[in-house]
């Protein structure tokens, strides 16, 4: 613990190296403090913000030297309290919003370059003004950052087609824990000179070091995109229709999307404004083909293949967007859940991977040992089906208090969810990361030799344990 004297002293070094707008140690933090959710209100030692990835090596430095340590921070976004600092007044919050400049761009090779905190919608937007396509996408979006995206290395709703954030990288800028400057912003696609520190770094949620900049993979952009609403009986036919997508539209198929109807019934009740455009069933897929070709045939790809869907009984009804406009309501219905079920209370939350052969048999049955162990629950359950991603989260039966149904059911419910997810063969961390709220899983259900391997790494590459303690190890 960092006494009085040393803590004035720390803040001065960094004030000195940051100047005032980089460094926040009064006033109300909150923002910087609670997480996405609401799940974990921290309090910091201080906000440090730098601007460049000199100042972040010297913040580094200094924590090193006085023995403090940092919590990495990109939009707070992320799912798993990763990014918020614990209770004891004792870390540093590392935000790395003002590090937000895209430094280049080269067509011919098509990749960005971009600072750590810049904002995920910004990099889309740089990469479209050049011609051409950044394809990580989620909720999010507007509010997350490069940096955080691959500290958790997400996903999305374009992975089925490009890959999560790791796919999406090919080079990094890192501080160290020690505050040295590794420049790995290589732009290549072949590189094959020794351990890939680039992969150990994409994911490793700000537990190894400090990601200041990215080299990015660009695509090129679609010449049209279709996206329609199925309305599918049940979840076999979902999957079962994924199949006949991929059959049908082959790489155009980019997003494959699955929603239950108590997801759908929630963004209803929640944001009526918003137009459901097919009635309620039991499961809605929400299907995007990009075509490299032209939008008549990007068309008639999606509505043959929608007849041959009907033909085979997968689905009994269909909605197809006739414009760009109505192609984001469908989406923003699907990308509405999450908040809808903030609104709804405190739930508990589950990013889990499965086979997609073994989803529906895995739903069924799990279902109904939730139901069987606290009556009256209400299961969300809705993700990227294309990637065997389910968003399988729990909320309180009605009328019960959701902070008294989580203290009382959590880890019951998590151990007959990830229980189930470990017999099917899945994941119980798909796309959000361990941060807090997994970490006592990770320890119980990583392979111990994974885990030896991980702490090796985690010691050699911060042998003072300050960066983000308490999170994933
Ligand atoms: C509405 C909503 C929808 C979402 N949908 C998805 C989805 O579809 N797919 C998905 O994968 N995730 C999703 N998320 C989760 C979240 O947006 C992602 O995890 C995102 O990548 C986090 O980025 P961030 O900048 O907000 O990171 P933060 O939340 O600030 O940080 C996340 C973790 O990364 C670390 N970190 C942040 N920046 C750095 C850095 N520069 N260097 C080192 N470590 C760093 C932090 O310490 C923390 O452990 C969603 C979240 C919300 C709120």
């Amino acid at each position: 613990m960092i006494s009085p004297s040393q803590k004035a002293a720390f803040l001065q070094a960094l004030r000195d190296e940051l100047g005032e707008a980089g460094l926040l140690s009064s006033g109300d933090l909150s923002a910087f403090e609670r997480d996405w959710r609401g799940r974990y209100a921290g309090r910091a030692l201080a906000v440090a913000r730098p601007s460049a990835t000199e100042q972040v090596a010297r913040v580094l430095q200094l924590c090193s030297l006085y023995g403090v340590s940092l919590v990495p921070q990109g939009g707070n976004t992320g799912l798993v309290g990763g990014s918020s600092p614990d209770e004891s007044g004792q870390q540093l919050l590392l935000n790395l919003g003002r590090m937000n400049r895209i430094r280049h761009i080269d067509g011919a090779n098509h990749t960005l370059t971009a600072e750590a905190g810049c904002i995920l919608q910004n990099v889309q937007a740089a990469a479209a003004a050049q011609q051409r396509l950044f394809p990580l996408s989620l909720a999010a979006e507007g509010s997350c950052t490069i940096g955080g995206n691959l500290a958790t290395n997400a996903g999305g709703t374009q992975v089925l087609r490009y890959g999560n954030a790791r796919e999406l990288c090919l080079g990094l800028e890192v501080v160290t824990a020690q505050g040295e400057i590794w420049d790995g912003l290589s732009g290549l696609r072949k590189d094959n000179t020794g351990y890939d520190l680039r992969d150990l770094f994409i994911g490793s949620e700000g537990t190894l070091g400090v990601i200041t900049a990215a080299t990015l993979k660009l695509y090129p952009q679609a010449r049209a995109h279709m996206t329609a609403l199925a309305a599918c009986p049940t979840l076999d036919e979902a999957v079962r229709l994924l199949s006949l997508a991929q059959q049908v539209a082959g790489p155009a198929l980019t997003g494959f999307e699955v929603m239950n109807a108590f997801s759908l019934g929630l963004v209803r009740q929640h944001f009526p404004q918003l137009q459901q455009a097919l009635a309620p069933s039991p499961w809605t897929v929400l299907l995007e083909l990009s075509d490299a070709e032209s939008e008549p045939h990007a068309r008639q790809v999606l509505e043959s293949l929608l007849e041959r869907a009907l033909e085979q009984g997968l689905i009994d009804d269909a909605a197809v967007a006739e414009s760009q406009a109505q192609s984001q309501g469908l989406w923003h219905l699907r990308e509405s859940i999450p908040l809808a079920q903030a609104q709804e209370g405190l739930n508990i939350k589950h990013d889990i991977a499965l086979p997609i052969s073994a989803i529906p048999a895995f739903v069924a049955q799990t279902d109904a040992a939730l139901m069987q162990a606290v009556p009256g629950v209400r299961l969300v359950n809705f993700g990227h089906l294309g990637d065997g991603n389910l968003h399988y989260n729990v909320q309180a039966p009605l009328g019960l208090d959701p902070k008294q149904f989580l203290a009382q059911h959590e880890q019951p419910i998590n151990r007959i969810v990830y229980d189930a997810v470990d017999a099917f063969g899945g994941s119980f961390s798909a796309e959000h990361g361990i941060g807090r709220l997994k970490r006592e899983e990770l320890a119980q259900r990583k392979h111990p030799v994974a885990l030896h391997m991980m702490r090796a790494i985690k010691k050699a590459l911060d042998p003072q344990g300050l960066m983000n303690p308490g999170r994933l190890l």
